[in-house]
């Protein structure tokens, strides 16, 4: 008998966190400020506390979990490593198809992981109150459940199309005591001049990041700090707990390797979570094939730019070295909101430029495709953003049948999406539209990061 559940006792969950900068054979190029210069640890103060700010800057290779963050992991972690036999039998496929199911945490995602390692390393430096973006509102939800079992205020700016598709979510904060509004909000002074400028604008993670920046840089006392969801080097950290504990159970199931590790991207941190671990087997000479999957309505792996470019998009943040389509880039309102980001984790770019990764890039109709086949055959809801993983990790099955190789595959179980089914209803209405963008689109919003520093493509052309 197959067993579908891989379990890993409380006891093994593993006690460190893995940072890929310490193995990555061409370093990440630093961030910069706005005079070109890389940044110093204090400039970043007045957003970060500085515990995390040396998390974000660290070259060791193993981080201790402190055992108080353990000890709330453990509500559901570790997570269950699943099998997908029934998906496996209704393809046909003689590929073995593995998950991790992030979907068991209270909030509903792998966001929780960071959520609580935040929110803990704020208040040991002294912070009341942390302010945040969130797009499809999973964000949002993680920390305010994290905020509230460390006792931090939590207030969440979020994308208004999201607020407006999702408006249970603003309730599920609420009930752990966030406080959620729309973005662009009238309550910042970049929100209000958006708002003049574009009154009907759907907004954007990009937007609601500079209002909550705005929020906390403007508490002279220095009490409220900013919280970001992705992207950043220690959330890449955080969540690569999904991807340890996914190794011991593979080893608990007997699979002595995997040959593709698949993720949705968003800001990268999810997918990264899963994957920098194998990232680390394959610098150290195995054959791993690692795909982070986007929206083809934002592309920015498939068709952005490497450059540096502001994370936000009033240009609040340092300059990061990433895959960009520009911080003004306004995404399509499509409903994976977790995927509307701009930009990629620099980590995750540079194992990009690297040839560690090879990402790919599907559209949201053949995703909720899959989610359907996803929910017929092994009978969750996943969320719109899991789609993107669940339809590449079917096209690999597929693949693996017509070449006749029974392969091992990885993916990433985000999220469910119990809070996201208007777009399912709107897809089994036949109401949900294909979004490819114009090049001319793409073009205009990545001209307009042309003149910022350029960052330089190092490559070793080992993979
Ligand atoms: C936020 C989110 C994502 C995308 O964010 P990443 O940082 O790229 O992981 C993916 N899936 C779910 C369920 C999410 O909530």
């Amino acid at each position: 008998m197959i067993e579908k559940k891989i379990f890993l006792s409380e006891r093994d969950i593993p006690k460190q966190w893995y940072n890929l900068g310490a193995d990555l054979p061409t370093p990440v190029l630093p961030p910069l400020g706005p005079d070109g210069n890389p940044i110093t640890p204090d400039m970043l103060g007045a957003v970060f506390p500085m515990n995390l700010i040396e998390q974000e800057m660290s070259a060791e290779r193993w981080i201790d979990i402190p055992e108080e963050i353990l000890e709330i992991l453990y509500r559901w972690r570790p997570a269950p490593l699943r099998r997908a036999v029934y998906l496996e039998k209704y393809l046909g496929t003689p590929a073995k198809i593995y998950y991790k199911d992030e979907s068991v945490s209270p909030a509903g995602s792998h966001k929780t992981n960071t959520a609580v390692a935040q929110a803990w390393y704020n208040k040991q430096f002294g912070t009341k109150k942390l302010t945040t973006e969130t797009g499809a509102g999973q964000w949002g939800s993680a920390l305010s459940f994290a905020c509230n079992l460390i006792g931090l205020e939590c207030k969440v700016y979020m994308v208004r199309v999201s607020f407006d598709q999702k408006p249970l979510r603003k309730a599920m904060m609420a009930t752990w005591g966030g406080k959620c509004i729309a973005s662009p909000s009238d309550e910042t002074k970049i929100g209000r001049k958006i708002l003049k400028e574009m009154p009907d604008t759907p907004g954007s993670l990009g937007i609601a990041i500079s209002e909550a920046i705005e929020e906390a840089v403007s508490d002279q006392t220095g009490n409220t700090k900013y919280s970001l969801g992705s992207v950043l080097n220690h959330v890449m950290l955080h969540q690569t707990i999904i991807g340890l504990e996914a190794k011991k159970q593979l080893e608990i199931a007997g699979e002595k390797k995997v040959d593709v590790v698949i993720g949705c991207a968003g800001g990268g941190s999810n997918f990264a979570g899963l994957s920098f671990p194998f990232v680390n087997d394959k610098i150290n000479g195995a054959k791993i094939e690692i795909i982070p999957v986007e929206p083809s309505a934002c592309p920015k792996m498939t068709k952005g730019l490497f450059s540096y470019d502001f994370g936000d998009c009033a240009g609040m943040t340092p300059l990061l070295a990433m895959y960009s389509l520009g911080h003004g880039f306004i995404p399509p309102p499509i409903h994976a909101g977790g995927l509307r980001y701009h930009g990629m984790a620099p980590l995750v770019s540079q194992a990009i430029l690297e040839g560690l990764m090879k990402p790919r890039a599907y559209d949201q109709v053949k995703c909720y495709e899959s989610a359907i086949i996803w929910a017929k055959t092994e009978g969750t809801i996943c969320a719109p953003e899991t789609s993107h993983a669940i339809a590449c990790t079917i096209d690999e099955a597929i693949k693996a049948k017509e070449e006749g190789k029974e392969k091992t595959i990885l993916f990433n179980y985000s999220g469910h999406g119990l809070m996201d089914l208007l777009g399912y209803e709107k897809f089994l209405a036949g109401e949900l539209q294909s979004y490819s963008l114009s090049d001319e689109d793409l073009k205009e919003s990545i001209e307009k990061i042309k003149d910022l520093p350029k960052a330089e493509e190092r490559r070793t052309g080992k993979w």
